[in-house]
């Protein structure tokens, strides 16, 4: 497989990086739009034990318009990584990783739990999140076992996507940032959560539109990338 990367690619905030083509270190974004002033301060705390890790496809990187950093940057420091694969196997740390911390997997299935229902459970917990479009979210999930073993969970949500300028597919996609908000203010029963994580991507939809973008009906549009396919509603490409 090309291009295969196995390291844990939570970006560390270093500030003797060399800052390429004017990119803010932190979001990686142009410094003109970057949205680091938006992100919660202080981060947000879980208190309901729980850690967050994105699998991140490694096409997902080269897009530029992308929401995990949002989450690892807006939580407690450790609180949320990303790791690029596209396919975790039996011998990877990550597995190893995943064995040790009572995960559950964002994914939805026809048995998969809503997630309240495992709210109640105060013991450490990881959530695991596949990024990427949700074709490369299904080609992680088939191609690796160790998740598939995994409980599998997913999200009721009433309103639909506000992220506006990268299209979802259906109105019950949500961009990874959405997924991560939601689920943790469900999990931490704290909705100022959600509105805390979300507004580094109200301002990404607000200066991508102002630059021009522009703000797609999910359904009116058919080539979309999406982060990540987690609610309730199941792609009939899916089961
Ligand atoms: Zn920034």
């Amino acid at each position: 497989m090309e291009d295969e990367t196995d390291a844990d690619i939570t970006p560390q905030m270093d500030k003797n990086e060399p800052n390429k083509r004017q990119n803010c270190k932190i979001c990686e974004r142009p410094l003109k739009v970057c949205w680091c002033n938006y992100l919660p301060n202080p981060k947000v705390t879980l208190k309901s034990n729980t850690s967050v890790i994105i699998i991140q496809h490694p096409s997902e990187k080269k897009r530029k318009i992308r929401t995990a950093l949002m989450a690892v940057h807006g939580l407690d420091a450790g609180d949320c990584k990303i790791f690029s694969r596209r396919k975790v196997t039996e011998t990877d740390d990550l597995s190893k990783l995943l064995k040790l911390s009572n995960a559950y997997i964002l994914y939805p299935t026809k048995d998969s739990r809503n997630i309240n229902d495992v709210a109640h459970n105060t013991e450490h917990k990881s959530l695991i999140i596949l990024d990427g479009t949700w074709d490369e979210a299904k080609k992680i999930y088939s191609r690796s076992p160790v998740l598939q073993r995994l409980p599998t969970i997913h999200l009721e949500l009433k309103n639909k996507s506000e992220y506006v300028v990268r299209t979802q597919p259906s109105e019950t996609c949500l961009s990874t940032i959405e997924t991560v908000a939601h689920s943790l203010a469900t999990l931490e029963n704290d909705p100022t959560i959600s509105e805390r994580l979300l507004k580094p991507l109200h301002m990404l939809c607000k200066f991508q539109l102002a630059h021009g973008a522009v703000e797609h009906d999910n359904k009116s549009y058919k080539r979309v990338k999406i982060d990540t396919p987690l609610s309730g509603d199941i792609p009939e490409d899916i089961t």
